[in-house]
């Protein structure tokens, strides 16, 4: 087996990877690093997402920077904001034992004065998204000049924003830069433009089929047509109640109006787009990576480069444009060795698309049924009744108290226990699905229906009982409550209560109807800060949620919320 120290690399480094848990080298790590010790100047990596390739430049990086030396001797330059960061605090745990080595990240939206500030206090290596790099370099912010070391991370994402004249103006602008490494996922005619014009002789590690995805990822997809896509969705959602996953849109509107829709009917997820400020995508993304929000619904742009550990699955609302970031979707799950799915919402006209992008991936899509509400509600009962097997029970006092629960249940059995307990927890649940229709596009219905003219009854023979308007289930109102049949007609309430009070979205909302008295149905929005919210309530209930909520304590500290509008 090979092991980091095998690789050459220092034993401090070797220290940093145990203590991060890295038990081996992955094969583009075990490749890539003895070549760029040794001196190799220049180098192409193409390896598929999640294969651990910010370690296979960081770690010889963090080894060849003199450590003596305290000016920009690195430069390394990636597509996002985000990836910038993360690429950041992942170097910042390699170089664990090497206090001497500094590294700082430098990104648009963010005060460019605090940027040059950090810069002159002897930073070795700059991390840098190829805007705001131009921004520094034409300030004569950053000193290029003794720049040795030029990383281009995610180089045919970079591309695919449109970064290309930034990058060659960065390699323009390094004079004394002696090694240039280039690190991919696919490789896009451009790259090898850029590679000839700005590298002698590369050499080229590729691991695994360039292009391809990652094996670990099974990749499913539904059929269905484009007015239940939103209904499918949420089915698919229901049906994994344990999921952890980011859902693509093609458009902001879309991921910003689904993210809306999908609060207000009680489910636990935010929108990640471009058009958000930076703070607000900050404390989207924050949320995300630890697990207050279960969903996030993003936009490609917005969602670049993020790794987020344990993403169960990955949703494509619609398949991508281009098929190439349909890799670059479904490599956010199924990383480091762990298992995904990446799943699309299909419509049958778009069949032959995905044969294409099956064909690129090289690996066979599965076609699954669009759960039924049956399947919903069995699949929810049991994620139920596992959670109810693991509750911990050996704190608190349980004990002291099983006498008189004996007493109380002696005319009961176990299973009308159970049965009550579910009943609690699902009644709404199950009334919500109980008539729910068959999403699923049928092709022997249309088949009936094309030799004989019309649809007949075979089609409604497959179907769970006819509904009047299967765009909006009657029962989903009565039994879910979170339709969102208010008027619509909102009034924004101001309220002192933030993510500082220790609320998420959830908890929050929760927290106000309970004091309230009212039902989700009259929320609109809710715009959390860390200090205050907005709340949208609809206008005829928010006198009652005022009344009910200004001037009550919470933790001590007297509530206020009033009508926005009216201040
Ligand atoms: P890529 O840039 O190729 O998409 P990353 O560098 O972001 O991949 O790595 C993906 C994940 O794998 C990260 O969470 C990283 O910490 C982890 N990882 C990297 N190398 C190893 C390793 N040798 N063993 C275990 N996990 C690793
Ligand atoms: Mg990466």
């Amino acid at each position: 087996m090979t092991t980091f120290e095998g690789l050459g690399l220092d034993p401090r480094l070797v220290q940093a990877t145990d203590a991060l848990g890295f038990k081996e080298p992955t094969p583009i790590q075990e490749q890539a690093i003895p070549v760029l010790l040794s001196g190799t100047k220049d180098l192409v990596g193409l390896a598929q997402t999640g294969t651990g390739k910010t370690a296979a430049f960081g770690l010889p990086l963090l080894q060849l920077i003199d450590e003596g030396q305290k000016h920009p001797q690195a430069l390394l330059v990636c597509p996002t904001r985000e990836l910038c960061m993360q690429i950041v605090s992942e170097i910042e745990l390699f170089k664990k034992f090497m206090p001497a080595i500094h590294v700082i990240a430098v990104y648009g939206g963010t005060s460019i004065g605090l940027q040059i500030r950090d810069l002159k206090r002897g930073v070795q290596i700059v991390v840098a998204t190829p805007g705001r790099l131009i921004d520094l370099i034409e300030r004569k912010a950053i000193n290029l000049e003794q720049i040795k070391y030029v990383v281009l991370d995610e180089a045919d994402e970079m591309l695919n924003m449109g970064f290309q004249d930034d990058i060659e103006f960065i390699l323009q602008n390094t004079p004394k830069r002696e090694a240039t490494w280039l690190f991919s996922a696919t490789m896009p005619p451009e790259i090898r433009r850029v590679s000839k014009k700005y590298m002698q002789q590369p050499m080229e590690i590729t691991v695994g089929k360039v292009n391809t995805a990652n094996k670990s990822i099974d990749h499913q997809y539904y059929v269905a047509s484009a007015h239940h896509r939103y209904e499918t969705l949420k089915r698919i959602i229901d049906f994994n109640p344990g999921i952890y996953g980011i859902i693509f849109t093609r458009t902001k509107a879309d991921a910003q109006n689904i993210a809306e829709k999908l609060t207000r009917e009680g489910y636990d997820i935010d929108a990640l787009h471009g058009d958000l400020t930076q703070q607000q995508r900050d404390k989207v993304m924050g949320e995300f990576r630890e697990k207050a929000l279960q969903l996030l619904i993003a936009t490609d742009v917005a969602a670049r480069g993020i790794d987020v550990k344990e993403i169960t699955h990955v949703v494509n609302y619609e398949l991508p444009d281009d098929l190439e970031v349909y890799t670059h979707r479904s490599g956010r799950t199924g990383r480091a060795g762990s298992t995904g799915i990446c799943l699309s919402i299909v419509h049958s006209r778009e069949i032959g698309k995905l044969r294409q992008i099956e064909r690129m991936v090289q690996s066979p899509f599965h076609k699954l049924e669009i759960p039924s509400g049956k399947d919903v509600c069995r699949k929810q009962f049991f994620h139920f009744m596992d959670k109810l097997l693991q509750a911990d029970i050996s704190h608190g006092d349980y004990e002291s108290y099983v006498p008189m629960l004996a007493e109380k249940f002696a005319d009961i059995s176990k299973e009308d226990v159970l049965k009550r307990v579910a009943a609690m927890e699902f009644d709404r649940f199950l009334k919500y699905y109980e008539n729910a229709e068959d999403l699923n596009v049928r092709e022997r219905a249309r088949d009936y229906k094309d030799s004989r003219g019309d649809v007949g009854g075979g089609e409604r023979r497959e179907r769970v009982p006819a509904r009047r308007d299967p765009r909006e289930p009657r029962d989903a109102r009565v039994a879910r409550d979170f339709s969102g049949s208010g008027t619509g007609d909102f009034t924004k309430l101001f309220v002192n209560l933030g993510t500082k009070d220790g609320f998420y979205k959830a908890s929050f909302l929760q927290f106000i109807l309970d004091m309230s008295d009212l039902r989700k149905e009259v929320l609109g929005r809710i715009d959390m800060k860390e200090m205050n919210s907005w709340v949208e309530v609809d206008r005829k209930s928010a006198s009652q949620m005022i009344r009910a909520i200004d001037g009550k304590n919470y933790k001590g500290r007297r509530i206020r919320m009033n009508d926005a509008n009216s201040r």
